[in-house]
């Protein structure tokens, strides 16, 4: 049997994907998902305490794109849930990103009272500089806080997360999480932020419920392409993997989650503390935080380690971004260019950082350019 649409992969590339050929071309689709679930690195699932846990690491949903937002509400209802981390910092928690309620956390009333006549003054107020650019002052306060910063947030938590200190990684990894000159405690100030209210799977299992949708677990394409003929590939799993490392292999960071359940109500005040200095874990999550009308006597919390990604021992979770990696995927994307009737899509297909968000618009933008070729919803 020929199918139509060959869709690698169940995350939410692959599903929104799945879902707009279902219900606007009305077209059968296959997806195949080599683990036991769907959705992805978004899925979570609900614990003997009745705990609704992300399997893989902390998801919280923000975006200022309306169209992803009114797109996904077709399939969920929202908690509005507003993401709040801090660091612990010399034994003090702080709210990151790093913002003026934080240098009065760690500094006298004096030199922070200073600090941020300094910053509002040089930069304004409600702006955000990333690090990397704070790093390049000269006038002597700023570069003391740049410098503090620097140690105390960035440079032990990057060391851990990707191996390398923060000036050998591209800047945009360390400019995701900005100094801000602002007493905003919230990690995102996007217009629309929220925890989909009965969990990510649920969403995704919603957008793939449709009849010309058909799901095969725990296959891997890999190992069936040669029996599968179809139309159209749409792939979502590593680029260096499809066309077997033929320009070597590219990297990934991935990680190890540690799951602890403890009879307490709760244990850390927000969703993620984040341990720059201290330990060879960088954050805990607590589950609950993200749902808390979600009643539990027991807590569960994961205590996240990151590290190099080894083929079947865990997952690819982050592509490196450098130049070198770039080049190397670069050689790749030449190679998916001269393909016919193939979309590769995604944060491991396309090797990049992406946020939610930033997959589903580009999920749909795939969708209306170059499955369409109509723009618009
Ligand atoms: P994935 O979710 O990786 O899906 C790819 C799927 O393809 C997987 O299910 C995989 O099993 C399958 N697959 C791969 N190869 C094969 C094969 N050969 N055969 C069959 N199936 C295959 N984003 C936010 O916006 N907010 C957050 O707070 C946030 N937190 C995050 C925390 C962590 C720890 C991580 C890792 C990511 C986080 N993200 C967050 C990013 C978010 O997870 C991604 O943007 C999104 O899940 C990417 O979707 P995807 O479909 O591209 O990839
Ligand atoms: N980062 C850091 N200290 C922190 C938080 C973030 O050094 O306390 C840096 C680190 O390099 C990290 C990057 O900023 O990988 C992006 O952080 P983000 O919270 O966006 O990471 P994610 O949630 O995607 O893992």
């Amino acid at each position: 049997m020929k199918i139509s649409y060959l869709i690698v992969g169940s995350g939410l590339a692959g599903s929104v994907l799945a879902e707009r050929i279902a219900n606007v071309l009305k077209k059968e689709v296959l997806i195949l998902e080599k683990r036991n679930h769907v959705g992805g690195n978004v899925y979570d699932f609900k614990d003997e305490n009745g705990i609704l846990i992300h399997k893989y690491g902390p998801h919280a949903f923000h975006t200022n794109n309306k169209r992803v937002w009114d797109y996904l509400s077709q399939f969920t209802e929202w908690y509005p849930y507003f993401h709040k981390v801090l660091a612990v910092i010399d034994g003090i928690k702080v709210p990151l990103p790093f913002n003026l309620n934080s240098i009065y956390k760690v500094f006298p009333l004096k030199l922070a009272g200073e600090l941020e006549e300094k910053l509002t003054s040089k930069y304004g107020y409600n702006k955000k500089i990333p690090i990397l650019e704070l790093k390049k002052e000269e006038d002597p306060s700023l570069k003391f806080l740049a410098q503090y910063i620097y140690e105390k947030v960035f440079l032990g938590y990057t060391l851990k997360q990707w191996g390398v200190s923060p000036d050998k990684i591209d800047p945009s990894v360390t400019a995701r999480v900005p100094v801000y000159i602002s007493r905003d405690d919230r990690y995102f100030q996007d217009k629309y932020q929220g925890i989909p209210k009965d969990g990510y799977t649920k969403m995704i299992e919603r957008m793939l419920d449709h009849p010309k949708i058909k799901i095969e677990l725990e296959t891997d394409f890999f190992k069936v392409k040669d029996k599968i003929k179809y139309d159209f590939l749409i792939y979502t799993g590593p680029i260096d993997e499809f066309f077997e490392f033929k320009y070597s292999k590219l990297p990934y960071r991935s990680l190890y989650f540690s799951f602890e359940n403890y009879p307490v109500e709760t244990f850390q005040e927000v969703a993620q503390v984040n341990y720059p200095e201290n330990y060879d874990f960088t954050r805990i999550t607590e589950f609950k935080h993200f749902l808390p009308f979600r009643k539990s006597h027991n807590t569960t919390i994961a205590f996240e380690y990151p590290c190099e990604y080894t083929p079947k021992e865990n997952e690819p979770y982050y592509p490196v971004p450098n130049e070198e990696n770039k080049t190397i995927y670069n050689k790749y994307k030449r190679l998916v260019q001269s393909l016919s009737n193939t979309v590769f899509i995604g944060r491991l297909a396309e090797y990049k950082y992406y946020n939610m968000d930033q997959i589903v618009a580009r999920a749909l933008e795939v969708f209306y350019n170059r499955l369409i070729n109509k723009k618009g919803i």
